[in-house]
């Protein structure tokens, strides 16, 4: 059966054909975190959801290009900045270092890229896309200088929401980023500088002010995915107004079809709550790591719900998801131990396609962990009838390897990187990124000082022991 997945567009099942798999990867957009605080676990449970479609893709073959944005401008980031007193990019750049540490903790496969709304050559793309809609009589300039989309042409405005318009109320215009359908309106392309943004501005032709956040992803997509791209996820907050918007923008420029699969997550309760810092229950990473769990076992937490599922987290299920991953740990061990006994006898059933055939349907990672769940009871009984020959052994713990490239739940066997070599691989990994070549090599020398040798990899940075080390 071939891959499928449920389209937030057509609210149906549907079967995956990406535009050209043979002659390029599959193009993937995720929004990624708007760093004005530290990403809560929600967050994380959507990152991985999306971790966990990219791998997938890949072992179902395909060629993966995935990019994630990070939001480091719009009234949340400049909100706090104002609040901290501090420049937008000094206030913004401690949660960009906290998001990469906490994906790293969590697994989170890195994106092939990561751009930054505010690196000059997107703002100059969202400026190029906003005079493309004016020029075509879908944006205007309103009497408070800012910039908006005219909803009222595009007839497919709220067709992702399934929103009929016709029943809902225009309120005019709409400057905030975030906002509801009973507050429906033309939504801010640019904002005209005020006194409240300080000197976060750009110059533009309707003078200076700073983008809108949803022209951020339409920009940043187009520029490095193209104008039509297979699949973009974010969670189910983001379906109205920003991923609406974004197709308005991308779609009224281009003319073509922007996304072919939208895929959304649904949300993370804590103890059937919504989480919320007023009710005690807002977790991050670092939250559920300081009450003794690993990333790994918040990682198996987060994952084994459907992601179209509301998922409950609950201490309770942190415990779960211990005993789980110790299940899975033990059987690999024995599995290795009856591998090397080079026993001839009794070979055993070899795994199905069942856990494969689960994801290809509709990500169903439930049922897939089910399956690696029976199996294991049934490879352990034969194991305890010493029933397994080391062929059977073998067999199955190759078909770990595989299943894990999707999972990537197998303990940690290196020593661990301690929190300050982790920081400053971190800084270094930024350092980079702003092609601050001196500060990165700089960090090198003080991460291989302290005994550890960082590498640069395609899957981002790795830290090991050094040469010469104890
Ligand atoms: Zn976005």
């Amino acid at each position: 059966m071939p891959l499928r997945f449920f389209n937030t567009y057509s609210r149906e099942i549907e079967q995956f054909e990406p535009r050209n798999p043979t002659a390029r990867p599959v193009r993937m957009y995720t929004c990624g975190p708007t760093v004005y605080s530290r990403a809560h676990i929600g967050n994380f449970r959507a990152y991985i959801f999306e971790d966990l479609l990219q791998r997938h893709l890949e072992l179902r073959g395909y060629k993966v290009h995935r990019v994630m944005n990070i939001t480091d401008v719009e009234d949340k980031t400049i909100r706090g900045a104002r609040e901290a007193s501090v420049p937008l990019q000094k206030f913004t750049e401690q949660f960009k270092e906290a998001f990469f540490e906490d994906a790293h903790t969590l697994r989170i496969k890195r994106a092939d890229e990561y751009p930054a709304a505010t690196d000059q050559r997107y703002i100059d793309r969202m400026i190029e896309m906003i005079s493309a809609l004016i020029s075509k009589g879908l944006a205007y300039q309103a009497d408070d200088k800012s910039v908006y989309f005219r909803i009222n042409k595009f007839p497919d405005y709220g067709k992702l929401a399934h929103f009929d318009l016709t029943q809902l109320k225009a309120t005019g215009r709409v400057k905030h980023d975030e906002y509801d359908k009973e507050h429906i309106g033309d939504f801010a392309l640019w904002k005209a500088w005020d006194e409240a943004d300080g000197d976060v501005k750009w110059d533009s032709p309707w003078g200076p002010g700073r983008p809108g956040w949803h022209i951020e992803c339409s920009a940043m997509s187009m520029a490095l995915l193209g104008d039509e791209i297979d699949i973009h996820c974010g969670g189910v907050d983001n379906i109205f107004p920003h991923h609406e918007a974004e197709i308005a923008q991308s779609e009224g420029v281009t003319g073509k079809k922007f996304v072919r699969y939208w895929l959304h997550c649904a949300h993370l309760l804590v103890d059937g709550q919504k989480m919320a810092k007023s009710l005690g229950n807002f977790y991050t990473v670092p939250d559920v790591l300081a009450k003794g769990y690993t990333g790994r076992e918040l990682r198996y937490a987060l994952l084994r719900v459907h992601y179209r599922v509301p998922l409950n987290f609950t201490w309770e299920g942190m415990n779960e998801a211990r005993e789980s991953l110790a299940r899975v740990d033990e059987w690999l061990a024995r599995l290795r131990e009856i591998a090397k006994s080079g026993n001839l006898q009794h070979p055993t059933a070899n795994p199905t396609t069942a856990f494969e055939d689960a994801l290809d349907d509709d990500l169903n990672i439930s049922a897939a962990l089910g399956f690696l769940f029976e199996s294991i009871r049934e490879t352990n009984r034969a194991m305890d009838q010493n029933e397994m020959d080391a062929a059977s052994a073998n067999t199955w713990l190759e078909w770990w390897k595989r299943i894990n490239t999707v999972l990537d739940l197998e303990a940690e066997t290196e020593v661990a990187v301690p929190h300050e070599v982790a920081q400053l691989a971190q800084q270094r990994e930024n350092a980079r990124r702003e092609k601050n070549w001196k500060r990165s090599d700089e960090l090198r020398k003080r991460i291989s000082a302290l005994g550890w040798e960082v590498r640069d990899t395609k899957d981002g940075p790795k830290i090991t022991r050094g040469a010469g080390s104890a």
